[in-house]
C-alpha cells in the first residue's frame, strides 16, 4: 500500500482534471466555475480521507464521478413536488390548493414572457394590472368593485388600515380567530392602527351586543368566518345580514373576513358550513375578503370585493403598493376565475373539486392499483380501510369527507421509521400515522402519484432497518 505522502502527491491538479472528457461535459451542463468549485471540494475530501487513512488509492474516474454527484446535489431544488397522502385537500404546509392546469400554464407564460401587465394594448397608454381580474370578479360575484393583494392577511390589513385606522372596530369574542402561526385577528387590528372592541362571549354574541358597543369613535363592524374551528353546543352568533343592516343604519362600514371564499356550493359534498362569496355580498357586507388559494383553487392571493367607494380608498392607500400581487399570481388568478364562468368547467378543471367529487369506487380502484404495485412482502401488511379526508386549510372545520386509505402496518421497521423514510424519499410522501398503522389517503392522490408512491413504499420497506 502507498504511503499517505505519496498518495497525496499523486492527486492530479484541477487543471489536468478539467481537461478530461467527463469534466468537459459537466462544464457544458453546468459552468466552468461550478465544475471547478465542485472539483476543489472533491479534492479536499480526498486529501482528508488520505490523511485520516480512510482512502488508500487515488482514482481520477472516481474523483470525476464524485464531482458529478456534487453538482447534481447542489442543483437539487429545496422546493419540489411532494405526494400528499394526508387526505387534507388544502394542506397549508403542502401549498394549499392545486391550481388548474390552465392556471399553471398562465403563470408560466407570464413568467417567461413580457406581458401587458401595466400596458393597455388598445390605447398604448399605461394600464392597470388588475383590470381583467376586477372585471371577472365583478361578473362572477355581482360586487361593485374588487381589488387583489398578496394574500388574505394582507387584504384584512389593508381594509382595516384604509377604512378604520385610529378608530374602533367591533368584533365578536367568538370570532377572534388565529390562522396558523401569525395571523391573529387582534394582532392585525393593532397593526392596522385600529382599536379592537370585543363583544359578546366566546359562545354567544347577539346583534344587541354590537349595537350597545357602537360609539362615536366606531368605524366598522367586522365579522370573521371561524374557518378553522367550530363552536358547538349552546351557541349564537349574529348573521352577516343583520350586522350589515345595523352598520348601514349607523353609517358604519361592515367588513366580512370570509377566509376561504367558496364560489360554488359545497353542500353536494356534505360540507354545509362554508359561506359563499355571493351570499356574503348579497347579505349586504360592504367589504368582503378571502384567500385565492383556499376553496377558490387559485394562487396565493387576497381578494377584496365590495362597495366601489371603499375599494377606491383601499386602492389609493400607501400599503397597496407594498401588498400588490405579482404578474404570475395575477395571470393564474385570472385563468382560475375564467373557469368559474361555467360551473361545470370549474368543477371539472379545478383539482380541488375533482378531489371533492370522487366517489368511493374510484378511490377503491386507486387503492387497489397502488396495492398491486407493492412488493409481495408488503402487500400482506397493507389493506384498504375507511378513512376521513378533510378540506383543511382554514375551510369547513370538523367536517369530514368519507374516504379510503391504504393502511400499512410495517413488520420489519418501526412506524416512525417508515414515516421518516417516506418523507425523505426522492419524491417525498406525506402520510398520516394512525394507531399502529400508516394511512395513505386516496382522496388527495392523483393517478400520476401512484407509481412514485409505490416506489417509495417498496424502497422504504425493503431497505434494511437502521441499526
Ligand atoms: C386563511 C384565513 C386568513 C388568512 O389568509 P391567507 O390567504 O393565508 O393570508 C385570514 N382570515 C381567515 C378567516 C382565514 O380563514
Amino acid at each position: 500500500m502507498d504511503q499517505p505522502s505519496s498518495l497525496l502527491r499523486s492527486i492530479p491538479g484541477i487543471d489536468q482534471l478539467l481537461k478530461q472528457e467527463q469534466a468537459q461535459s459537466l462544464i457544458e451542463a453546468y459552468s466552468p466555475a461550478l465544475v471547478t468549485q465542485a472539483l476543489r471540494e472533491a479534492l479536499d475530501e480526498l486529501r482528508e480521507g488520505i490523511i485520516s487513512g480512510t482512502v488508500s488509492a487515488v482514482s481520477q474516474d472516481e474523483m470525476l464521478m464524485n464531482t458529478a454527484a456534487r453538482l447534481a446535489q447542489a442543483q437539487t431544488m429545496g422546493h419540489r413536488p411532494v405526494i400528499n397522502a394526508t387526505g387534507i385537500l388544502l394542506h397549508t404546509n403542502l401549498g394549499r390548493a392545486l391550481m388548474a392546469k390552465k392556471a399553471g400554464e398562465a403563470a408560466k407564460q407570464a413568467a417567461i414572457n413580457y406581458t401587458n401587465l401595466e400596458f393597455d394594448c388598445q390605447t398604448g397608454k399605461r394600464g392597470d394590472r388588475l383590470v381583467p381580474i376586477v372585471k371577472a370578479l365583478k361578473a362572477l360575484t355581482g360586487a361593485e368593485d374588487a381589488l387583489v393583494v398578496n394574500n388574505n392577511a394582507a387584504a384584512v390589513l389593508l381594509a382595516l388600515s384604509a377604512l378604520a385606522k385610529g378608530r374602533q372596530v367591533i368584533v365578536s369574542r367568538g370570532e377572534l380567530v388565529e390562522i396558523g402561526g401569525s395571523f391573529r385577528v387582534p394582532d392585525v387590528m393593532t397593526q392596522s392602527g385600529c382599536q379592537l372592541v370585543e363583544v359578546g362571549t366566546t359562545n354567544k354574541t347577539k346583534l344587541a351586543d354590537y349595537e350597545q358597543a357602537i360609539c362615536e369613535n366606531t368605524a366598522a363592524l367586522m365579522k370573521v368566518h371561524t374557518s378553522n374551528y367550530q363552536i358547538i353546543g349552546f351557541t349564537q352568533s349574529a348573521d352577516m345580514a343583520d350586522i350589515a343592516r345595523l352598520a348601514c343604519e349607523r353609517s358604519l362600514i361592515s367588513i366580512y373576513d370570509l377566509g376561504s371564499g367558496a364560489m360554488l356550493p359545497l353542500a353536494p359534498y356534505g360540507l354545509k358550513m362554508e359561506p359563499l362569496v355571493k351570499d356574503a355580498l348579497a347579505q349586504g357586507a360592504d367589504v368582503v375578503c378571502f384567500s385565492g388559494d383556499k376553496l377558490l383553487g387559485g394562487p396565493q392571493a387576497g381578494i377584496i370585493l365590495g362597495k366601489a367607494e371603499y375599494i377606491a380608498i383601499m386602492k389609493k392607500h400607501p400599503l397597496m403598493r407594498a401588498l400588490r400581487a405579482d404578474k404570475m399570481s395575477l395571470a393564474a388568478l385570472e385563468a382560475t376565475l375564467l373557469l368559474y364562468q361555467d360551473e361545470e368547467l370549474a368543477r371539472r378543471e379545478l383539482p380541488l373539486y375533482r378531489m371533492l367529487e370522487e366517489n368511493l369506487d374510484a378511490l377503491k380502484a386507486r387503492a387497489e392499483a397502488l396495492h398491486a404495485l407493492l412488493d409481495a412482502s408488503i402487500q400482506k401488511n397493507a389493506r384498504i380501510v375507511p378513512s376521513d379526508a378533510q378540506v383543511g386549510g382554514g375551510s369547513a372545520p370538523g367536517e369530514m369527507l368519507p374516504s379510503l386509505a391504504l393502511s400499512i402496518t410495517p413488520e420489519t421497521i418501526g412506524l416512525n421509521d417508515l414515516y421518516m423514510r417516506l418523507i425523505q424519499a426522492e419524491t417525498p410522501v406525506i402520510a398520516r400515522v394512525h394507531q399502529d398503522s400508516l394511512l395513505l389517503d386516496m382522496r388527495t392522490l392523483r393517478e400520476e402519484d401512484i407509481k412514485p408512491l409505490a416506489d417509495a413504499l417498496n424502497q422504504a420497506l425493503t431497505r434494511e432497518a437502521k441499526a
